[in-house]
């Protein structure tokens, strides 16, 4: 079967830095191994140049998604006014750059910050979330962009941890260009089936995004992740959107990323080889006829 999604990698796999020649290689290294699509993050969207990155990406043929996790300090589910304003103004400025770079889709843990909470999230600070979310989507509807909510592990979140909880605050917010935006290394965590997860998604007309991760974020195949009926399952819901491979090494984040997402060891430093291999995987598996469990 030939494959219907786009598949891509998030730009962490090749360049930790913003600046127009870095994003530009990354470009460029991407459309070499053979995908169609670069995630970049905005974790600082001023050091995002959009008009040269959408000058990059036409020059390597492919596209671009835009990605950012908050922090505690622009965390949209606080009971502080500051820090939710500053979260929102964060959003808003994502989508200005996803918008100019000619992408259509900013996804990420968008909706808390992106660390280990000590307390469960609160009634006022997810009202926050809701408020804000909102804005964003309908200023992103304006410009044709989707927002994608990912829900990430316990770890990561007190907010969004599974997909049925995504729905929920998708229902809450109401808004037509709402995604989940589903992570196996997340769901592999903290759904009862990636399976299920995926259905359910699907089921409810909202999977718009996906990642995969392995189990421990290294090379696809060499955890526990059981892959063929993850990707049965994204064949059988008829899912169109772009499969996006995700992995953090320090060999390539900062220090404080690494922090962020306990990066402690690290299960690679070759970019290219990585990448390659998970293009590989990726192909082989979307084009075996896996539905029904034969490969
Ligand atoms: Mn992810």
């Amino acid at each position: 079967m030939p494959i219907t999604n786009l598949l891509g990698v998030h730009a962490l796999v090749w360049t930790a830095a913003a600046d127009s020649a870095s994003i530009d290689a990354a470009c460029r290294s991407t459309a070499a191994v053979g995908y169609d699509l670069l995630e970049v993050p905005l974790l600082e969207p001023a050091e995002v140049d959009p008009v040269a990155t959408r000058a990059s990406l036409g020059a390597a043929g492919i596209t671009a998604s835009c990605s950012l996790g908050l922090d505690f300090d622009t965390d949209i589910s606080s009971t502080d006014a500051g820090t939710v304003e500053r979260g929102a103004r964060l959003l808003i400025d994502a989508l200005e750059v996803t918008s100019r770079l000619g992408a259509d889709y900013l996804g990420g843990p968008i909706y808390s910050a992106m660390g280990k909470y000590t307390r469960p999230a609160t009634t006022r600070g997810r009202a926050n979330a809701v408020r804000v979310l909102r804005e964003l989507a309908s200023e992103a509807a304006t410009s044709g962009v989707t927002i994608g909510l990912e829900p990430v592990n316990r770890y990561e979140s007190n907010v969004l941890n599974t997909v049925d909880q995504a729905l929920a605050l998708i229902d809450e917010i109401g808004a037509d260009n709402l995604v989940v935006h589903l992570d196996t290394y997340h769901a592999n965590i903290e759904e009862r089936a990636i399976v299920r997860a995926v259905h359910t998604a699907a089921t409810a007309g909202r999977l718009g995004y996906v990642h995969v991760g392995e189990s421990h974020r290294g090379h696809l195949g060499t955890g526990s992740i059981v892959w063929e009926p993850v990707f049965a399952a994204l064949g059988e819901s008829d899912y169109r959107g772009p499969i996006v491979f995700e992995s953090f090494s320090s060999a390539v984040v900062s220090p404080a990323f690494a922090a962020a997402l306990g990066v402690w060891r690290d299960l690679w430093t070759d970019s290219h080889e990585l990448a390659g291999h998970a293009h590989d995987y990726l192909t082989r598996h979307l084009t075996a006829d896996v539905v029904g469990g034969a490969e």
